[in-house]
């Protein structure tokens, strides 16, 4: 079914549109222009948002679970939850993240991932469906990272990186890996990163002790991107800047951070957009599944988390967070000098062309998926639109 919608404005995200008209069909966009000397097209519902803004739907490439479900420990029941849940914050699709587990574990909940994935892609060439984030890929955090940089992933759990254990994982998830976060000073890392690489996964650099031309090898040998930027990172020093420096300056690279103000303070997170920039600034949650739940007693995969007062500890350590993406668009409004229209960037477009699905997802344009936002002008979420369906 066609449907026409309109707005006060939209965000496609690289360019802002006055009295937008976005056209759906069958779940993708068909046109996107300006209502200014043209008419609506004829015999189509028309929706219109009045004063709202119109912005591709958030992306979270990071992100461990929310309303009560671990993605390393749910049943393909417990998805649907989550996916309504993160709708509500905007989210419209998201990379399932593990952490360090025993091998058997992870092979477990990558097939179960897996399964969710295929279920969902089977709907969508059928445009059917509930309304609900879907998971599109998996990312694999850890199992090869730095025992010195570890944060709460269980050391015993840590693998030296090698093709095959990347491969028994791969297979795992039927090949649904999209993203791997990676230590590139351990042994074995680089030949690992030129390996994911080549099967187009997303390789990005953390949970790293790194120096400066250790990190660069990772990004010679592949990698393109940096996973929660400060957090789990040797700490900049100005004379071996290390990966933090690498990260920074590196125009090679994307780079993703926590704007939650508690994981990185709010000047930091201002100093690394300006580093990345618009075009290279990726936010994520790390979100676990605490998130939109009271504080208590939470999972996160084999790890026991404490949630008080929006931080979440294990032993004394942060362990993800309770953030929401619609919070961390608006938080780096006020962190820096960014527009709402930039800081969509950062969760839309940013992240989808970090992890190569820029066709489809994370922006406003012909052919792409119809999963936008309805948000008022101060970046509150109001309505999620996923496959144009949910008005
Ligand atoms: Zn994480």
């Amino acid at each position: 079914m066609k449907t026409v919608f309109t707005a006060r404005r939209l965000y496609t995200p690289t360019e802002e549109i006055l009295q937008p008209l976005l056209v759906t069909e069958d779940g993708r966009i068909t046109q996107v222009t300006s209502r200014a000397g043209k008419e609506a097209p004829a015999n189509t519902p028309l929706v219109d948002f009045g004063e709202a803004v119109l912005t591709p739907g958030f992306l979270d490439i990071h992100m461990h679970g929310g309303a009560g479900v671990d993605v390393m420990r749910t049943s393909s029941s417990d998805l649907p939850r989550l996916g309504h849940f993160l709708t509500t914050h905007g989210v419209t699709g998201y990379f399932p993240t593990t952490v360090a587990a025993p091998l058997d574990a992870t092979c477990t909940a990558l097939e179960r991932l897996a399964d969710s994935i295929d279920r969902d892609q089977a709907r969508t060439a059928t445009n059917g469906g509930p309304i609900e984030a879907r998971p599109l890929g998996i990312h694999l955090e850890g199992p090869f990272l730095s025992h010195k940089r570890r944060g709460v992933h269980p050391p015993e759990f840590l693998v030296t990186p090698t093709v095959e254990v990347f491969d028994r994982l791969w297979q795992a998830a039927r090949g649904h890996v999209r993203m791997l976060t990676i230590a590139p000073e351990i042994p074995g890392a680089l030949e690992v990163i030129a390996e994911a690489t080549r099967r187009k996964v997303c390789v990005s650099i953390g949970h790293s002790d790194a120096e400066t031309a250790e990190a660069r090898n990772g990004v010679n040998a592949g990698a393109r991107h940096a996973t929660h930027t400060f957090n789990a990172m040797r700490p900049l020093d100005h004379r071996e800047p290390g990966i933090i420096g690498e990260v920074l300056s590196d125009d090679r690279i994307t780079a993703d951070i926590i704007a939650d103000g508690i994981h990185v303070a709010p000047g930091v997170v201002k100093v690394f957009l300006q580093a990345k920039g618009i075009e290279r600034a990726v936010l994520i949650t790390d979100c676990i599944s605490a998130t939109g739940m009271p504080d208590g007693h939470y999972r996160l995969g084999p790890i026991d988390v404490d949630v008080k007062d929006g931080r979440c500890t294990a032993g004394g350590s942060l362990a993800g967070s309770v953030l929401t993406m619609d919070r961390a668009v608006r938080n780096i409004t006020q962190f820096s000098h960014w527009s709402l229209k930039d800081a969509v960037r950062a969760a839309t477009l940013n992240p989808a062309r970090a992890v190569g699905l820029a066709s489809d997802h994370g922006v406003l344009a012909e052919g792409a998926n119809a999963d936008f936002i309805v948000m008022n002008s101060s970046g509150e979420v109001m309505k999620t639109i996923v496959r144009g369906q949910g008005f």
